[in-house]
């Protein structure tokens, strides 16, 4: 039988990987975080000290990096290391959208994401997923939410993880909104809704509303 895979796309703390997650739990499939691929280039960028005009070499480190995630996908291991805290940083948060634009980067973190999907049902959240990673997925979902309710729940998220660390609320917004700037105005594969996705828009929906209308399309397509 063909695989199923469902792509979800959408701006920054719209709900993608919570939602993904749960999905995937509930219907077994195999969940790929493809942002956090961009932000372990990022983090390995930064670990290095290199400067973002530094292409080469960031693609040098794309290519020389192996990424692996937990079986729930809520974990990556960079060349067998697990980072999956370190990828969530500020700095790291701050700088990923300017790396995510190297084209020739994100052809070789593409070609690893197809990699990963292929032969296995799976549920893939990113920027690029319904337009270009899996093109063919039978379900495309646009994640959408205002960006002060976003931003609340990314602030809410990273407040918790790290109660010491003084984020503040003004700083998290600003960083949605300039991520959402360059990821929808970058020349390769810019955050859009593909043509053929549902747009859901979550501001006044719970996770566990978002999870069942997705099981309900997907279970809608797999009849
Ligand atoms: O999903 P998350 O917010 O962790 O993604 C971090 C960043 O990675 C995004 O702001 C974007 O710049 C980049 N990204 C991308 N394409 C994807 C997934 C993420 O450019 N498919």
């Amino acid at each position: 039988m063909k695989n199923i895979s469902v792509a979800i796309d959408g701006p920054a703390g719209a709900g993608k990987s919570t939602v993904a997650k749960a999905v995937a739990k509930n219907m077994d499939l195999l969940y790929i975080d493809t942002g956090a691929m961009y932000r372990a280039v990022t983090y390995l960028v930064l670990k290095e000290g290199l400067d973002l005009t530094e292409e080469q070499k960031i693609i040098n480190i794309a290519k020389n990096t192996t990424f692996n995630f937990s079986k729930d996908g809520s974990e990556i291991f960079i060349n067998g290391e697990n980072c999956s805290k370190e990828i969530r940083t500020p700095e790291v948060s701050e700088k990923v959208s300017l790396v995510s634009k190297i084209g020739a980067l994100r052809t070789i973190l593409v070609n690893a994401q197809q990699k990963l999907a292929k032969n296995h049902d799976v549920i893939m959240d990113g920027r690029d997923i319904g337009t270009h990673v899996l093109p063919q997925a039978e379900l495309k979902i646009f994640l959408t939410a205002s960006v002060n309710e976003r931003a609340t729940r990314r602030f809410e998220e990273l407040s918790k993880d790290k109660p010491s660390a003084n984020i503040s609320f003004d700083a998290v917004k600003n960083n949605i909104i300039e991520r959402d700037n360059i990821d929808s105005n970058r020349d390769q594969a810019p955050l859009i809704k593909a043509e053929d996705a549902i747009e859901i828009d979550t501001t006044s929906l719970t996770t566990v509303e978002v999870v069942e209308k997705i099981i309900k399309l997907i279970a809608k397509i797999h009849r």
